[in-house]
């Protein structure tokens, strides 16, 4: 592993998770400069804020979390693409990591989550890319909170990116496109993990695949970032 760590390092250098400017080690998450800027989302306090506000459309979601506010035109919006469609796997396992960290160290918050899943791409997608941001960092998030991780929901259909699309466009070309297995009933309290939440579109369509096979179970949210505006 140690190896690994160190052939690691020869190709990608530890660099800042927000910025990417070069840290000293694999370790050191935030370089000094983004530590004293203003990228936390700070909702360290609890599960009630910026976020869930954003899920309103959503009847009964039990917690909504990110750590990291994502600024389009700051270095964080290059790491996000580099995640997305950089072939750099490795960059969202290391923001996996940090999110599991963020999450435990909320005080109770989400002690009763039992199965982690991740917002799916389409099969055609991931072979285009050749991984799911979201699975990796949701693996990530679930080896550190000690907490399996299973693919519960897939995409039915290979939508068009939708970056160009407000919410209710999101909404209505999404429809019915995912779906959710029914293992879920499996499980008391569930955890959809992705990279960011813009809208909430997808995250909504992620909620009611779940409602629709287990109308009981509890779920929750987890991204990494969070956008500015939206
Ligand atoms: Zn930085």
């Amino acid at each position: 592993m140690k190896l690994l760590n160190y052939l690691g390092e020869l190709f990608f250098p530890s660099t800042c998770i927000y910025c990417g400017a070069s840290v000293p080690d694999a370790q050191t998450i935030f370089c000094p400069d983004c530590l004293l800027l203003s990228v936390f989302t700070n909702f360290q306090t609890g599960w009630n804020n910026e976020m869930t506000d954003r899920l309103i459309s959503i009847q009964n979601i039990k917690n909504a979390y990110a750590p990291l506010f994502y600024k389009k035109n700051a270095p964080i919006a290059g790491l996000f693409y580099k995640i997305k469609y950089g072939n750099r796997p490795d960059l969202a396992q290391k923001f996996g990591s940090f999110l599991g960290k963020s999450l435990h160290q909320i005080p109770k918050t989400g002690r009763d989550i039992d199965i982690i899943c991740y917002v799916p791409v389409h099969p055609i997608k991931k072979a285009r890319r050749g991984y799911n941001q979201s699975e990796i960092i949701a693996q990530s998030v679930g080896e550190s909170l000690k907490i399996p991780t299973l693919p519960l929901l897939s995409r039915l259909t290979n939508i068009d990116t939708q970056t160009h699309y407000g919410r209710m466009d999101r909404l209505k070309n999404q429809e019915g496109s995912i779906r959710c297995d029914s293992k879920v009933n499996l499980f008391n309290h569930v955890l959809i993990v992705d990279d960011i939440l813009t809208t909430g579109a997808t995250m909504e369509i992620c909620y009611d695949a779940i409602r629709q096979v287990a109308p009981k179970v509890d779920i929750s949210v987890a991204t990494l970032a969070l956008t500015d505006n939206w």
